[in-house]
């Protein structure tokens, strides 16, 4: 077999990896990990039609497989599919309830507002989801010889060819729990021949089969309402995302903690708190965490006044999802919602739906000398509601922003956090803002692993991996975790993935 890299390997972004099965011979077949779309300072030098096009061939690709809905991973699904992608797509249960509310939102945001086409594209996706329950093992179709079409000629990407295995003759899938947002999931995939399982033989058996593992994005440890993942028990292919390879985040009560304390801080000057946060996971985390602030703090008036106002209807979608498939949750989310708390909502939150009534809180807010927390998308600011407030609000001395998730290298979120705090400017819907609000983040909110839990899930695994592969970082991220790695399994073949 061999992992080829259509995104996601010189950066964070634009996700997606294939793995080629028998591909030394004429009836290779093809799987496709996730389609996402770039973002940010990876999408540099490319006109916005090339970022979108499906430069690989299709022809062998025998099914998508799913991780989770962020739109790096998902968002070139409607290209796919306009590409003549015609095979199923698998994801997981909440993944597949969640995966048509993400597509027709960047359908509407980004392509075009054509309700028709929207809507057939739509279709076509539902007609090809499969839901997989989480721990349950499907067999993926497969090339076993009607003589196929020619294997990959020309890619973008480089073919890095790990071995050259007897034809396998069965695939097979699986969702593990990844914690990472709703329904995220790590995927193993088990490639055998026949021989494999009619012998005992333990020799022949390690030939003749093969366990890969994509981590997809995995999950911190103690992130608010999802359980941390755990380790598969075995990966011979590892394929892990990197991007906190180099870092560790803080305690999730310092953490706790400071949202409490900046806040408190924030509201007293009167001004707003803007918090961008993606509308899937982090907007749902954050209310969790208030929701918990709240009900700790019934004496304290700033926590019993203050305004809470998610502002996306995206947002609001999401978190009906959350609640419906609240048997995902963890056991401390769940021991609040037997107390009769309601984790994710709350009186003093509001959800904005309307585009008009965007525009109005806007404007109330900046006429009325009243605190309020704000959380909007895009998460790194790169379009979406939260850039009209930070083009409003970003100029004002009594605004605090709050990053609470990874901003991307050449993101407008990246630039405030860096430009902000020495007085600079950016552009915002092409004006520019002088930064004179105050810029906090805390790092203990991110949704991904950090160096500690991304060595733990290969160090609890019981069969280590031969090979891992790193992607879906930044460089010094990529070369610190390969370090770790090859200290933790000095025998095995350590490769920080390339295009
Ligand atoms: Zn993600
Ligand atoms: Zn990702």
């Amino acid at each position: 077999m061999q992992i080829i890299h259509h995104g996601a390997v010189n950066g964070v972004t634009g996700s997606c990896h294939q793995l080629d099965v028998n591909h030394h011979s004429k009836h290779i077949s093809s799987y496709l990990i996730d389609c996402g779309l770039f973002q940010g300072a990876e999408t540099a030098g490319q006109s916005s039609a090339e970022q979108l096009q499906i430069t690989f061939d299709i022809n062998n690709i025998k099914a998508l497989i799913v991780t989770h809905c962020h739109i790096d991973h998902v968002g070139r699904i409607p290209y796919l599919l306009a590409a003549g992608f015609n095979q199923p797509i698998y994801a997981t249960t909440a993944t597949a309830a969640l995966l048509p509310l993400v597509i027709e939102d960047a359908l509407k945001v980004g392509v075009t507002r054509d309700t028709t086409l929207i809507q057939a594209c739509i279709n076509r996706l539902n007609k090809l989801l499969v839901a997989v329950d989480y721990g349950q093992w499907i067999t993926l179709p497969i090339n076993l010889g009607e003589s196929s079409s020619s294997r990959l000629t020309s890619t973008t990407a480089g073919i890095n060819t790990l071995e050259n295995p007897p034809g396998y003759t069965k695939a097979k899938l699986k969702f593990k729990p990844a914690g990472h947002i709703l329904g995220s999931a790590y995927v193993e995939i088990d490639l055998s021949s026949p021989k494999a399982s009619s012998t005992s033989n333990a020799k022949t058996s390690a030939k003749t089969s093969h366990r890969v593992v994509f981590s997809g994005d995995l999950g911190a440890s103690y992130a608010p309402l999802l359980a941390s993942p755990k380790s598969p028990y075995r990966a011979d292919t590892l394929v892990i995302e990197s991007t906190y390879g180099d870092k560790n985040h803080q305690g999730r009560k310092d953490r706790s903690k400071q949202l409490k304390n900046i806040i408190e801080k924030a509201v007293k000057d009167n001004g707003v708190v803007l918090i961008p946060a993606f509308s899937i996971g982090r907007t749902q985390e954050l209310l969790y965490e208030f929701e918990h602030i709240i009900y700790r703090n019934k004496n304290n008036p700033i926590w019993q006044d203050i305004d809470i106002i998610v502002d996306s209807p995206m947002a609001a979608n999401f978190t009906q999802k959350y609640r419906q498939f609240k048997m995902l949750w963890d056991n401390e989310a769940k021991r609040k919602l037997a107390q009769g708390r309601h984790p994710l909502d709350f009186n003093q939150l509001t959800t904005i739906d309307s585009h008009q009534d965007h525009l109005a809180v806007i404007n109330y807010l900046d006429s009325v000398n009243k605190p309020a927390i704000i959380i909007a998308a895009s998460g790194m600011c790169t379009g979406g509601r939260i850039s009209n407030y930070l083009a409003r609000f970003l100029s004002k001395p009594t605004t605090d922003v709050l990053f609470v998730g990874y901003q991307a290298k050449g993101t407008t979120g990246r630039d405030i956090q860096t430009y902000g705090p020495q007085g600079g400017y950016v552009y915002i819907n092409e004006l520019k803002i002088d930064i004179k609000a105050t810029i906090h983040t805390i790092s203990g909110y991110s949704a991904h692993a950090d160096q500690h839990n991304l060595i733990n899930f290969v160090k609890r695994m019981h069969h280590n991996p031969s090979h891992i592969r790193i992607v879906h970082g930044d460089d010094e991220a990529k070369q610190a975790l390969a370090q770790e790695y090859r200290r933790l399994i000095p025998t095995a073949e350590i490769v920080i993935g390339k295009e």
